[in-house]
């Protein structure tokens, strides 16, 4: 989300100061509404005009980031974290996480300017496979395993049938790496999975979305995705 005035100039047609004068005599609307208020806010879902002519649109913009543990998926941070789109500071677009990772958890997140793109892939009808990499504490029994594939039972209802792959396991360590898939989104659903049957997560990654995955990536890298990708998605 940037402010609104700061869209305006950025996208050419006056500076900052002027942006301000033209907010503030109630030349400009968002999403079809005047707004004189100087401090709102949109993103690039929102659509401004000024005038009444829309602010030029930025080319659309689709990139598959590995996200570091540690960064928050917003582009802002009250406490001043970093956040994914300080990764991508040399890139004119302002692009902004589709979806979210926890802040512990690394792996690939979508970033994009494209707000249907967005909508789309974050709505819940839009069912897309997500692999994750747990490590979990404990070893889970194989009856333990299957629990979490039939689906358990969260404080937001009973979890979708998932895939899960027993990796490894390290007595000594008390641990066990696991790999599921789910296509559900709620909120740190698999950190809550393992929580329900007694293993809880010690670090998680997520390794595919649909059909893409990390190869060729560090963690911070990132890299922009194909068109066909991006059709493929849609
Ligand atoms: N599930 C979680 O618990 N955390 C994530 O970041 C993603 C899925």
């Amino acid at each position: 989300m940037e402010r609104l005035q700061k869209v305006i100039a950025q996208a050419g047609i006056a500076s900052r100061r002027q942006a301000e004068k033209l907010i503030v005599q109630g030349k400009v609307t968002v999403n079809g509404q005047i707004v004189k208020e100087l401090g709102t806010k949109v993103s690039a879902a929102d659509k401004v005009e000024v005038n009444g002519i829309p602010l030029v649109e930025e080319e659309k913009k689709y990139f598959l980031f590995y996200k570091p543990r540690g960064v928050i998926s917003a582009v802002k941070d009250d406490k001043n974290r970093k956040v994914v789109t300080d990764f991508f500071d040399g890139i004119e677009e302002r692009v902004y996480p589709v979806g979210r990772l926890d802040y512990d958890t690394s792996g690939l997140l979508l970033l994009s300017n494209d707000g249907e793109f967005t909508q789309l892939m974050t709505h819940p009808k839009y069912e897309m496979n997500k692999t994750y990499i747990a490590k979990v504490k404990g070893i889970p029994a194989r009856e333990t395993l299957k629990k979490l594939e039939r689906g358990v039972l969260l404080e937001d209802g009973k979890t979708a049938p998932a895939k899960v792959k027993f990796l490894s396991g390290d007595k000594n360590k008390n641990s066990a790496i696991i790999e599921i898939t789910i296509h559900e989104g709620k909120n740190r659903q698999v950190r809550r999975m393992f929580d329900a049957v007694g293993h809880p997560v010690l670090k998680l990654k997520r390794e595919r979305l649909a059909f893409l995955d990390l190869k060729g990536l560090n963690a911070g890298d990132f890299r922009e995705l194909t068109p066909h990708e991006v059709k493929k998605l849609k």
